[in-house]
């Protein structure tokens, strides 16, 4: 089957607007756990960066502009951005996986800390032993270091589920309450989030998403939207059976 030409020109155009990268999963998850491939969609992170769109890449501009009577909030409007759109791939939230599959997930992580608390040990006595510090800058310099030589902890539920920030599909964390069911309001279809709407494109717990162009450093790439919904984070559901359906909104 031949694709018609102006789709490939848009897939070209596309890639060539695509200029961040999520480096590789410390973990190739569903090798070891076989069962979460029936638990996995794909997300298209957005990696909004402050920057004003250039007019060609702008689509046919709506007219009338549809814009709200009134925002309410600075926090609600968010800064000129270029999107840098970039698919991965993420796994069910933890607490809506099957219990069995919860528990493994825990054993297996649970396996992880103790393989470190193993390599701690042939670090030798000096590592334990009670050091003193001329000022509080010192200590705090000394712990950071420490800090960066330690490896990071792996977990599923920060680097192996759930991408952080802006993003279209994938799945919804629920980090901050149970998960709550979000059926269609007309026909009862289980509503997955179209777009997240996020406070932060990453934080100390998600630092192995932070795209390989960028500087954890950089408040443009921590917070280069400048929105703060809810209570970070925002997600507008629609019903997958029929689109017209009223969409609903989740927060965090
Ligand atoms: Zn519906």
């Amino acid at each position: 089957m031949s694709e018609p030409a102006d789709s490939i020109a848009a897939e070209q155009s596309w890639r060539t607007r695509m200029s961040r990268s999520t480096p590789p999963r410390p973990v190739d998850i569903e090798a070891v756990f076989r069962a979460l491939t029936a638990h996995r969609r794909t997300a298209t992170r957005l990696h909004p960066r402050p920057g004003v769109p250039r007019a060609e890449d702008v689509g046919t501009v709506l007219t009338p502009q549809p814009e709200p009577p009134v925002a309410g909030r600075v926090e609600c409007v968010p800064t000129p951005c270029v999107l840098h759109p970039e698919q991965v791939v993420e796994h069910q939230y933890l607490g809506l996986l099957g219990d069995d599959l919860q528990e493994q997930i825990a054993e297996w992580e649970e396996s992880l800390l103790g393989d470190e608390d193993a390599d701690d040990t042939e670090d030798g006595p000096d590592s334990t032993a009670p050091a003193s510090y001329a000022s509080y800058a010192e200590y705090e310099a000394a712990t950071a270091a420490a800090r960066a030589a330690e490896p990071d902890e792996i977990d599923y539920m920060s680097d192996l589920s759930l991408a952080p920030g802006w993003k279209v599909g994938g799945y919804a964390s629920w980090h901050l309450t149970d998960p709550a069911p979000v059926d269609c309001p007309r026909c009862a279809t289980s509503m997955p989030p179209l777009l997240t709407v996020d406070t932060g494109e990453c934080d100390g717990g998600s630092r192995s998403w932070l795209p390989l162009e960028d500087d954890a450093d950089d408040p443009g790439v921590i917070d280069p939207v400048g929105t703060y919904l809810g209570r970070g984070q925002m997600r507008i559901h629609i019903c997958p059976t029929d689109p017209t359906h009223p969409h609903r909104l989740t927060f965090q």
